[in-house]
């Protein structure tokens, strides 16, 4: 049984089971995978109980997933603080690929959570959904990379999340250069957003742009000590 944001059970039925030294095995493995093995392994092993979450940010993550199985669950958390541009690209992407795209919509608050309870509004808003979202599956997937900030550079390709499911991030290992040479390659979309210095892009309450040479995460919940919203622990 996996553990849910509420406390209520999670029902797994046949989730594959890896042991800590299975995982390890796996990481070693992987390192020297390309992103679309990875993620082929990951649609061989849990597929229809996978799901890939994106920010909207670009969608490297998703043309490499939807070129090994077309049908994979796109999950996009609307928080209803995202900027226009980002929900054009959902829009713009859902287009491009035909997604099986599943957008969980945070109810409106009054008043808003980010200005009441900043400090509770990304477990409540963000991790909460992603916690529906996982119900019933075995495993997911983000587009999480080790140099998009120090705090993620030691990032592995898969592990076991806190509620027990395996979370596979196949593109861990790439560096800003290898997604912007994917993007060109591969003609794919991006939020216009990025072209305006936004290189993390989340909430517009707590996302600023970044500064030339500065950590990609830096512009978010900057003048703050945050570094996450807690979908990635
Ligand atoms: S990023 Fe900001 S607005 Fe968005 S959920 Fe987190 S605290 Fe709330």
């Amino acid at each position: 049984m996996a553990r849910s944001e509420a406390g209520s059970a999670v029902s797994l039925v046949h989730a594959p089971q890896f042991t800590d030294e299975e995982l390890a095995d796996l990481n070693t493995k992987f390192e020297k995978e390309a992103a679309g093995t990875i993620i082929r392994w990951a649609v061989d092993t849990f597929h229809p109980h996978l799901c890939l979450t994106a920010s909207m940010t670009d969608a490297v993550l998703i043309d490499l997933a939807v070129a090994v199985e077309p049908s994979v669950e796109v999950v996009f958390i609307d928080t209803g603080y995202h900027f226009p541009e980002t929900l054009e690209t959902v829009e713009n992407v859902r287009r491009r690929y035909g997604l099986n795209l599943r957008i969980m919509t945070v109810a409106a608050q009054e008043p808003e959570l980010w200005k009441a309870d900043p400090e509770n509004c990304c477990s409540a808003v963000k991790v909460g959904q992603l916690d529906r979202a996982l119900s019933g599956k075995e495993a997911w997937m983000s587009g999480l990379r080790r140099s998009e900030a120090a705090t993620r550079s030691a990032a592995p390709i898969v592990a076991r999340d806190l509620r027990g499911l395996v979370k596979v991030n196949p593109i861990a290992k790439w560096t800003d250069l290898d997604v912007k040479g994917y993007i060109k390659d591969h003609d794919v979309p991006v939020n216009p957003l990025l072209d305006q210095g936004y290189l993390s892009i989340g909430c517009w309450p707590c996302t600023k742009p970044v500064e030339p040479g500065a950590d990609p995460r830096s512009g978010r919940w900057s003048g703050s000590d945050k570094t996450e919203c807690g979908l990635h622990y």
